[in-house]
């Protein structure tokens, strides 16, 4: 195995030939601020808590029968079990990079590399459902078996160890894995010719790639992809539900993709392949699906809080604006997916926009599927829940729950939380991005040398952010910082000088010789946004929501005075917006608004009749004064309806 020096490195790393627009930060660390508080909480109480949950799950158990240090029977019907527990593995990686993990996560993670080692096989197999619950199976079922994509998770969690810590002992177990993956499949005779129902092996393999140099793992991930499209999975049917080929995007072959169909997450992971594999090789038809399915994901199928997946039965994209406020899915691992991809991207071309898409997911679609607690979690993400209704206890219901039965969820976000620090800055030869502003430091490469930022930003609640140079090289070197599309007008400092700010395309550059201490201070306009969706989103028309930074709001039953009904409340456009301290959630900045709540209506038989005449206006109602929160904070009282589209007037 070639052992690569990649100390401080990311969940990316590009190779020297990468053809991309930008490279991510050679090291990164968060330090302060809002998210240094929600790594802190991932570090202290959701990562260790799911040590825990992964027990009761039965997960650990089932590696054990694996490995013959346990006895009993497999628990659970998922064949993805061990996932939840890479990701874990990944997450505590991330963590111990950050110096955020203590002792006691370190020797459970330990431990658990050592199961893996014991449970695995000589020819390099891997799976506790396939060795335990379904032993002579191997690969025998493809499409719901889930093997490649547990194998990417694997992959993926022995990157992140390497990475971390320089150890290759999970690397070294998954690569018998990846090995024995390259050599039982492609179109040779006697292998099998088929892709995994999950895509997500393509990324791990480039990442693979990435890390050991071995090219092998860079053309399995491309065969993987070029095979997906040619119906050799056939329809998803798995009765009495037959979602189509389109479930697992093998309708049609990635490079003539039109639009995002199918399992959102699937469709997300393939695309994230697609982009590492471009990275890698410089297919320019690759680059352009991506793009071309990310507009049109952006454009007709993402929620104001940038959640994807609209159907509930096959987790699935909708049809273009089909958008339901209520039964929105918003899987919360599609928001981490959505992420990832959006970071690709941006590496690839160097676009503000995926880095504007990838900061809305973060802030809302993404953090909502965490209790502010950090230790219950919600599946779903909807952007509506009525009043009156009845919790179901269940894994779809909004209401967090401790775990989930079909886990995905818990562990990604901790992977994602642990490893944040790698999606905000990047550079090129000759200038350094800043594509969100989390407190941190940050060294990144140019050809002229290493540029050492440090960031310190009051987002998402104001919008002040001071970049410090702590090292630069001496020749002149170009900062890009984004311009947030929310921004509604900026300044910006030079060592205590105003600039003149003339953003371009999503940037403003500012290049200059900078030498440590000088320090460029921006301040973005956070004034409350009222907005409004395209007229085809059925369930937003002539309804409006609050924004604020980057962050959506909503209104929750907790947030109206006693005797009103978040269903009867309407909106003024006009409304003062007053930006005010949220009761019940101490330091949560909301927005109070005054509007009216429709006069209640006797229960009618039949709530349908003839439009009334033009002279005969609704009535005006009581005023209300209610307070909307932040929706990632949404679900931390009691439980009740909540709104993020209000009907206006
Ligand atoms: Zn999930």
């Amino acid at each position: 195995m070639t052992s690569v020096d990649a100390a401080g490195a990311g969940p990316i790393r590009l190779t020297g030939d990468a053809r991309a627009a930008y490279r991510p930060a050679s090291s990164a660390r968060i330090t302060a601020g809002f998210w240094r508080h929600w790594q802190q909480v991932n570090a202290s109480t959701t990562t260790p808590g799911a040590w825990e949950q992964l027990h009761r799950a039965g997960n650990v158990h089932d590696l054990g029968l694996a490995a013959g240090t346990t006895s009993g029977q497999y628990r659970n019907d998922h064949p993805f079990m061990d996932t939840d527990v890479y990701k874990w593995l990944e997450a505590v990686s991330w963590l111990t990079q950050a110096g955020m993990a203590d002792d006691e996560l370190g020797d459970r993670a330990a431990a658990v590399v050592a199961l893996l080692g014991a449970a695995q096989e000589d020819d390099g197999y891997l799976n506790s459902y396939f060795q335990v619950a379904q032993p002579g199976a191997r690969f025998a079922d493809l499409r719901w078996g889930h093997e490649l994509y547990s194998a990417g998770h694997l992959i993926q969690a022995a990157v992140a160890r390497f990475r971390a810590t320089g150890n290759a002992d999970l690397l070294r177990i998954a690569v018998g894995m990846a090995d024995l993956i390259d050599r039982s499949f492609g179109t040779e005779p006697g292998r099998i010719d088929l892709v995994d129902g999950h895509p997500g092996i393509e990324t791990a393999l480039v990442e693979l790639y990435r890390t050991t140099g071995d090219h092998r793992y860079l053309g399995r991930a491309e065969y993987f992809l070029d095979r997906r499209g040619h119906g050799l999975l056939g329809p998803a049917r798995r009765p009495p539900d037959t979602f189509g080929p389109q479930y697992w995007q093998d309708h049609v072959p990635f490079r003539d993709a039109g639009t995002v169909q199918g399992h959102a997450v699937r469709q997300l992971y393939l695309m994230a392949g697609a982009a590492d594999i471009y990275l890698e090789t410089g297919d320019e038809r690759l680059l352009a699906a991506c793009e071309r399915l990310w507009e049109d994901m952006a454009a007709t199928k993402t929620y104001l809080t940038g959640g994807v997946g609209s159907h509930h039965l096959d987790e699935a994209f909708g049809d273009p604006y089909e958008l339901p406020a209520e039964r929105a899915y918003c899987e919360t691992c599609a928001a981490i997916a959505s992420i990832q991809l959006g970071w690709r991207l941006f590496l690839a071309t160097g676009r503000a926009r995926y880095a504007e898409l990838v900061e809305r997911t973060l802030y809302n679609g993404f953090l909502g599927g965490v209790s502010l607690g950090g230790d219950t979690f919600s599946y779903v993400n909807p952007l509506q829940v009525r009043d009156g209704h009845h919790p179901t206890g269940g894994d779809m219901d909004p209401a967090r729950v401790r775990w989930f039965r079909c886990a995905c969820c818990p562990p990604n976000m901790m992977r994602l939380f642990a490893s944040l620090q790698h999606y905000a800055v990047a550079s090129d030869s000759s200038a350094v991005a800043v594509t969100q502003y989390i407190s941190g430091r940050y060294r990144a490469e140019t050809a002229e040398g290493e540029l050492e930022l440090a960031v310190r930003s009051a987002l998402p609640w104001h919008g002040e952010t001071e970049i410090r140079i702590e090292q630069a090289p001496s020749a002149p070197v170009a900062l890009r910082l984004r311009v947030p599309a929310w921004s509604d007008g900026m300044a910006v400092g030079v060592n205590g000088v105003p600039v003149p700010a003339c953003p371009q395309d999503g940037w403003i550059v500012i290049a200059a010789a900078w030498a440590a201490g000088d320090s460029v201070a921006l301040s973005f306009g956070t004034p409350v946004r009222l907005v409004r969706a395209d007229p085809r989103v059925d369930a937003a028309r002539d309804a409006v929501a609050l924004e604020r930074g980057p962050l959506v709001f909503c209104f929750e039953s907790a947030d109206l005075p006693v005797g009103h009904r978040l269903d009867d409340l309407v909106l003024a456009q006009d409304a003062p917006a007053l930006v005010r301290q949220v009761a019940g959630l101490p330091g949560m900045t909301g927005i109070q608004v005054t509007g009216r709540s429709r006069p209640g209506r006797r229960p009618l038989w039949w709530p349908y009749g003839p439009i009334p005449p033009q002279e005969e206006p609704d009535p005006a109602g009581a005023t209300v004064t209610a307070t909307a929160i932040p929706y990632f904070a949404r679900g931390n009282r009691q439980p009740g309806a909540m709104r993020v589209w209000l009907p206006s007037s």
